[in-house]
């Protein structure tokens, strides 16, 4: 069956009646691009303009659009079953892609639980660590510790979690869980740091349950990067005060920081790991929470006897099978060589902004770049001045920044930078003296 196709002014106007966009308001004062196709690093617009895409779709399609092998993954799955519950029934898209997270994850990650969305796979980690202390017979150990400035998704425990500061869930401070903050840690590492964010987790571990952190990189809330030797410092915080040690490498897991996990910059294991994003290659939702044997273990032999989660659409069979292809394909890649290359793209194509008015930090991580400004960004100004240089981007707070698929070539990676540089340029701060 054929459906009768949408006009971009028919598509445009419905969207404007009736549909809620992220931190969305009715009526919207922006209106957004319509885009009828998406391949490769391209996204392909009603009007037939072509965009770079700098964003992989929020950090997710790192091996672009309307890849082959996803392609086939997910139309050879979609022919036996795009879903079944997984209450007493597993299947063999599950079972692979929990082996092959075990065996890619840190050491000690050894039980998997495939949630249906990165702040899902959050919740479930906060449900974890909460439960696990119930079952020591310690309740009160419900808190979490983490740094602010984080980001760690839009539902409620997730929301706890974020930034306390004037983020973008501070409007629920009243409601939400009561969790203890420290201050970002500062790029450079820094031992008087450490001593303080120790000192607030002792004089707390009567009441925590576990340390949560976005590792490496903190995204949503700031894209800050930070020296991988706080992840040494808190493992060893943690296990000096009895605290679960939780990641979340929803943004940075799968190569995007230029190691698979943030965590391997460290070398250390969490005991408990999210992840989402990347894991289907952003083709899918699907998120996993993996933890230790010893969480697992304990949880269970609680007085729930399991641990009390279960969504509709957990491991789904279609998610999951994309998601085992989309992990192997990276695998297969020189991914490293990849996230390298892209490195060495947006240092150069970057470099300049560096001596544009109202610029107060130019940053690159691996495959991660960012203009940080002394003002906020008109985010309108700044969207409009990279789409006019070929190139999607979605600048917020003072941030333009990039994070574009593996696959870019060179030249995809300098027309990025071109129009993160116009983006700079258009924006209010960089224009004040
Ligand atoms: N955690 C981190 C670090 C994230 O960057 C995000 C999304 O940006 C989330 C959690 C939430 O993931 P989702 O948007 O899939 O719910």
């Amino acid at each position: 069956m054929t459906h009768p196709s949408l006009s971009a002014e028919e598509i445009t106007s419905l969207d404007a009646s009736l549909l809620w966009h992220p931190y969305g308001a009715f009526p919207s004062s922006t209106t957004p691009l319509v885009v009828t196709e998406a391949r490769g690093t391209r996204l392909v617009l009603a009007d037939g303009r072509e965009l770079v895409d700098g964003m992989s779709s929020w950090w997710a399609a790192v091996h672009g659009y309307r890849h082959p092998v996803l392609d086939a993954a997910a139309a050879e799955q979609l022919g036996r079953m795009s879903h079944v519950m997984f209450g007493g029934l597993t299947h063999e898209p599950a079972a692979r892609l929990a082996r092959l997270l075990v065996d890619i994850t840190p050491g000690g990650l050894d039980k998997v639980f495939l949630a249906d969305s990165g702040s899902v796979s959050v919740e479930v980690a906060v449900k974890m660590c909460l439960q696990y202390w119930r079952s020591r017979g310690k309740p009160q150990k419900h808190r979490l510790l983490t740094w602010r400035g984080g980001y760690h998704g839009d539902t409620f425990a997730p929301m706890s979690v974020c930034d306390p500061d004037g983020g973008m869930h501070s409007l629920w401070t009243d409601v939400l869980a009561r969790q203890v903050f420290a201050g970002p840690p500062p790029r450079d590492f820094d031992p008087q740091y450490v001593d303080e964010f120790e000192r607030i987790a002792r004089s707390h571990a009567d009441e925590l349950a576990a340390v949560i952190v976005e590792p490496v990189v903190q995204g949503a809330g700031g894209m800050r990067f930070h020296d991988s030797r706080y992840l040494t410092e808190l493992r060893r915080i943690c296990d000096e005060q009895g605290l679960l040690l939780v990641f979340d490498e929803i943004a940075t897991g799968f190569g995007r920081t230029g190691e698979l996990f943030a965590a391997d910059h460290a070398g250390v294991s969490p005991d408990v790991m999210c992840m989402g994003k990347a894991l289907t290659g952003g083709y899918l939702t699907l998120g996993a929470t993996l933890c230790s044997t010893e969480v697992a273990e304990t949880i269970s032999a609680g007085e729930a006897g399991g641990l009390m989660h279960g969504p509709t659409f957990m491991a789904n069979p279609l998610a999951c099978a994309v998601a085992v292809a989309a992990v192997e394909l990276l695998l297969a890649r020189n991914w490293r060589g990849e996230v390298a290359a892209l490195h060495r793209g947006l240092e150069s194509g970057l470099a300049p902004a560096r001596d544009l008015p109202g610029v107060r930090d130019v940053r690159v991580l691996g495959g991660i770049g960012v203009i940080e400004l002394t003002d906020p960004v008109d985010m309108q100004a700044a969207t409009d001045a990279a789409v006019a240089a070929g190139v999607w981007l979605r600048p917020f707070r003072n941030l333009i920044y990039a994070m574009p698929p593996y696959v870019c070539t060179g030249d995809d990676v300098r027309n990025i930078t071109a129009g993160m540089l116009a983006a700079a340029s258009s924006s209010r701060g960089a224009r004040s003296p």
